[in-house]
């Protein structure tokens, strides 16, 4: 049989054993009689599972005891709204939040933000056809600005951040909010350096229905009043991700994939695996010109590979047979065309090896 490979960007491939592990606690978790999904929210077991999933996280990813881990829902666009509802402050309108415009997801979050506060494009790319990160030395921040938004990850572009921006300075101190929905644990990172880090789970973590938010104290308690309660960051840290019901089966596998992640010895061990993986596919495509690829290669990123078919007509044809190779979801973002080859975590290096080996196969017989 076929051994099939998913480069979904999300949602996404998740661990065999994952699903595995819990194919076999379904209708039975721990001798309790009951599936997860059947548990009440403030039962011992849903809250032993809970406590247990935010410990690995934090443990994972070294999150300071100053900041919080929230697990609620709305999904990566819902924070478009829900970040600056928590974070412009009583200022409200007079606000200003800068933006770092580097492609389709820090986009969205620039046209959301202006329904809650005046917005400054401190960068973009997009003239450059979002090729990668405008060089930090040319950004336009605003004095008194809120916080800077990034989006660390550009999903549908294929750029990443490999560096921290120092915004302190230009701004008076100005926090940094990342989204971080596709490589959230794909590398080491400092949380340090952020005020906000945010995701939907559908990546890199889990099912979808979780979204992350790991918030730094000091930025708790400053929401407009019409931010709704169930989305205010104080209200959810004060009640420990209880305040409504969270997404609890999406919580229960995430906690799963946390505890697989300290099993492959953790986000150090993972991103050299993710570096492997990536180097792999980048220097193939660097050797041929039967493809080709847009971003800088100082941008580009480590779990989303966007590239073209220098002869376009070739599209669908290459989409057909790479399923017949067992390469699914190869389809690029309807708003860039192309492909898109997705490698997160849980995506193995024979994957990566059995798509480079498809794409050199498919070169050769139609170059
Ligand atoms: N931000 C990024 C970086 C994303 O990749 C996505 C989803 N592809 C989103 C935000 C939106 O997430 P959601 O669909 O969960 O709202």
């Amino acid at each position: 049989m076929t051994t099939i490979y998913n480069f979904s960007a999300g949602p996404a491939v998740l661990p065999k054993e994952v699903l595995q592990q819990a194919a076999s606690e379904m209708l039975d978790w721990h001798g309790s009689g009951m599936s997860v999904m059947e548990m009440s929210h403030r039962g011992p077991e849903f809250m032993s599972i809970l406590a247990q999933a935010q410990a690995d996280l934090r443990e994972l990813l070294n999150v300071p005891a100053n900041y919080k881990i929230l697990f609620l829902q709305g999904g990566g666009l819902g924070e478009n709204a829900i970040v600056p509802l928590n974070l412009v402050g009583r200022k409200a309108q007079s606000a200003t939040i800068d933006f770092i415009h580097t492609g389709s997801w820090s986009g969205k979050s620039i046209k959301e933000a202006k329904k809650y506060a005046n917005v400054n494009v401190a960068a973009s790319s997009e003239s450059a056809g979002f090729n990668g990160v405008p060089d930090p030395s040319t950004w336009n921040l605003s004095k008194d600005a809120a916080y800077v938004h990034l989006c660390t990850n550009e999903t549908i572009d294929g750029v990443e951040y490999h560096f921290v921006p120092d915004v302190a300075q230009q701004t008076n101190g100005a926090s940094l909010v990342a989204d971080m929905s596709s490589h959230i644990l794909s590398r080491v990172i400092d949380v340090s350096k952020y005020g906000v880090i945010f995701g939907g789970a559908q990546k890199n973590i889990g099912p979808a229905g979780l979204t992350l938010v790991i918030v730094r104290e000091d930025l708790l308690g400053l929401a407009l009043p019409i931010c709704p309660s169930a989305f205010d960051w104080k209200i959810i840290a004060d009640n420990d991700s209880m305040y409504n019901t969270p997404p609890t089966y999406s919580i229960y596998i995430a906690g799963l994939v946390f505890q697989w992640l300290k099993r492959q010895g953790g986000v150090a061990a993972m991103e050299q695996k993710n570096i492997a993986k990536a180097d792999l596919l980048y220097d193939y495509l660097d050797s041929t010109d039967f493809y080709v690829t847009r971003v800088a290669k100082e941008f580009r990123s480590r779990m989303n590979v966007p590239f073209y078919l220098k002869d376009e007509s070739l599209n669908a044809t290459f989409l057909a047979t790479a399923k017949e190779r067992g390469l699914l979801q190869l389809k690029g973002h309807k708003s860039v065309g192309g492909m898109r080859a997705s490698i997160y975590n849980a995506m193995p290096i024979e994957g990566v090896q059995a798509l480079v080996a498809f794409m050199a196969d498919f070169a050769g017989a139609n170059g």
